[in-house]
Formats: structure tokens, C-alpha cells, sequence
């Protein structure tokens, strides 16, 4: 019997996604053992004429990360899905626009000023910006268009399932294939890891007090943590309360407070809005000119703490430019 047909892609991307695949270390032995590999472009010399010459639904999973940013991804990801079963956005910047999402808060001239002429390690007098088309010594060369924004893998193709995480833990990741490889098929639309909060399985759980009431915020570099007690109730925010778990609690045994990156919880759309409700019911500050002392001591970020991972899913999911 043949094996199954396994694509990997990635599109926008840090690569820290893949790394995450190479961390299922030995296993990664068992996984090459159970499937074929017929696509990873970071891996292997693998072409688009390879997946366009396969034939369409040939491909069994397709595993794809990174959020879609550029013309060629979308092309890539139709083509995937044209070609593939089952379709598996692998984390954060898949699943939710994750942290390249957030560029969706500046218009596209905004960043293109910026990155061709204005950073400070640029010099490019003549202001030359990548042009779509360009001929060189009779040679036509093309780049991929740079899109108005960003948008998560399900905005732009059919998505089956979801691996949260930036990135997603080698567990994880272990159990959603072995799981799909097995035949155990999940509702269309899962997203796996825990359908409870991260405080569910946070080993600081037990010091959680019931109603937490807070005269101030701080950030995790303006406090010494005391890393055997609740970071929420010392006063640094921790977005466990409203992010799906499923993660182990990785950065809370590192000593750092949950920033959100497995996502909503069943049901909820939007991340950010339901953390910035969250927070505001354990404010315990009434006046308003402390409020917004407190705020400024701290140097309030909202789209960096409750939109880190999911900007470009929400229902504000970008900034227009002039004209636009
Ligand atoms: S989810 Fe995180 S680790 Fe994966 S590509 Fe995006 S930023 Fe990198
Ligand atoms: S708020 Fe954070 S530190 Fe506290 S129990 Fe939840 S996940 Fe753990």
C-alpha cells in the first residue's frame, strides 16, 4: 500500500514554523517512515512545476504556514489546495495573520516607504522600490506583487484544520498528524490543542485567586517575577485566561507571562477584543486620571499585547491608506 502524500509550504513566515517540524527530532525519523514527502521547498529541491504536474487531489495533507502576503502565496496556497485532501494551517501566522499580520496596522506605502527609504540602515537616493516587471540584458525577470495587506490562510483558500502556536509545540504538532495519519478525522474546522484556557493547565493555576483586582499593570522587564505565583495576579498581564491551551504552558515555565499565540478559544472571534474586556473587568482603578497615568508609566501597546497573533484576523483587520 502506497503511503500517504504529505505537502509542507510556507508563505510569509519567520521559518521558526519549520524549525518547529525538524523539533519533532527523532520522530521526524517515523513521520519520513510513514509518508512520502512530495513537496517542502525549504527542505528540498522542490519546484512549482513539481506541483503543478501532480494531479489535483493527489496530495493527502498539505501543511502550510505563514500568513499571505505576497502574489505568489496566494498562487501557491490555491495551487496546494487544488492539489491537496486536507489542508492544515500550522501556526499562528496561518491560523491568525500572526506577527506578520501585524504590518496590517501601517498602509502598504507606509512600510515600502519605510523599508526602501527611510530606515535608518537604508541609502537609496534614487528611491528605487522592487518593480513587478523588470528587463535586464533582454532578460525579463517578474517578483511576486507585494499585497495591500495581510490576511490568515482561511481568508484566501479552504482551510480543514488548524495547528496553533507561534510555533506550534513538537507534541502538538505530533499529535494533530498522527492523529489525521490514523484515520481519527476531526470536524472540519478543528483547531487543535485544548478546547480549555491556558490557565487550565498552567502549573500556577493553584495561586490564581478566584477574583483577581489589580491598582496596576507592568510589564515582565519592570518587576522580578516570582515564578511560583500567578504572573496575573502580580500585576503583569498574561493572556492565559483567554488563549486556548494546549501549549504546556512553555513560556509560563520560562518564566514568562502567555502573550496569546494559540489563539481564541471555541467561539470566540476575536482575541484581542475579548483580552481588552478581560482586562478591563480586573482594573481596579476608578479614576480616570490615574488611568491613564498607570498606562502611560507602562507604555500601553494594545495591538502588540491583545492583537500580537491575530490583527489580521479581527473584524478591524487593517489600516487603509490615503485613497484607498
Ligand atoms: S507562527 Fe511564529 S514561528 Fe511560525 S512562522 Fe509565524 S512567527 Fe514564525
Ligand atoms: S493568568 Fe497566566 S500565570 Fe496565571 S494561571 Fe493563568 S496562565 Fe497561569
Amino acid at each position: 500500500m502506497s503511503k500517504p502524500k504529505v505537502a509542507l509550504y510556507w508563505c510569509a513566515s519567520c521559518g521558526g514554523c519549520e524549525e518547529a517540524t525538524v523539533d519533532l527530532t527523532e520522530r521526524l525519523f517515523d513521520l519520513i517512515e510513514a509518508v512520502d514527502i512530495v513537496f517542502w521547498p525549504i527542505a528540498m529541491d522542490f519546484k512549482r512545476e513539481d506541483l503543478e504536474k501532480m494531479e489535483d487531489g493527489s496530495i493527502d495533507i498539505a501543511i502550510i504556514n505563514g500568513g499571505i502576503r505576497l502574489e505568489e502565496h496566494e498562487e501557491m496556497v490555491k495551487l496546494l489546495r487544488r492539489k491537496s485532501k486536507i489542508v492544515i494551517a500550522y501556526g499562528s501566522c496561518a491560523h491568525l495573520g500572526g506577527i506578520p499580520g501585524l504590518a496590517n496596522a501601517y498602509p502598504r506605502e507606509e512600510i515600502l516607504k519605510f523599508a526602501y527609504e527611510e530606515a535608518p540602515t537604508v541609502i537609496n537616493p534614487d528611491k528605487v522600490r522592487p518593480m513587478k516587471k523588470v528587463t535586464i540584458d533582454g532578460m525579463e525577470f517578474e517578483l511576486p506583487e507585494f499585497l495591500e495587506y495581510l490576511k490568515p490562510l482561511d481568508e484566501v483558500i479552504d482551510v480543514d484544520y488548524y495547528i496553533p502556536g507561534c510555533p506550534p509545540t513538537p507534541d502538538l504538532t505530533w499529535e494533530a498528524i498522527s492523529k489525521l495519519l490514523s484515520g481519527e478525522i476531526p470536524p472540519k474546522g478543528h483547531v487543535f490543542g485544548s478546547d480549555k484556557s491556558l490557565c487550565h493547565e498552567c502549573p500556577l493555576n493553584e495561586t490564581k485567586p478566584d477574583e483577581i483586582r489589580l491598582e496596576e499593570l507592568k510589564r515582565p522587564h519592570q518587576v522580578i517575577l516570582d515564578r511560583s505565583k500567578c504572573y496575573l495576579a502580580q500585576g503583569v498581564l498574561c493572556m492565559g485566561p483567554v488563549t486556548r491551551g494546549g501549549c504546556e504552558a512553555l513560556c509560563i515555565k520560562g518564566g514568562m507571562p502567555c502573550t496569546g499565540c494559540f489563539g481564541p478559544l471555541d467561539g470566540v472571534y476575536n482575541q484581542g477584543a475579548k483580552a481588552l474586556s478581560f482586562l478591563a473587568s480586573v482594573i481596579d482603578i476608578e479614576d480616570e486620571e490615574k488611568y491613564r497615568e498607570m498606562l502611560e508609566k507602562l507604555g500601553f501597546d494594545p495591538i502588540g499585547w491583545f492583537f500580537r497573533y491575530s490583527l489580521a484576523k479581527g473584524m478591524i483587520y487593517r489600516k487603509k491608506g490615503d485613497g484607498e
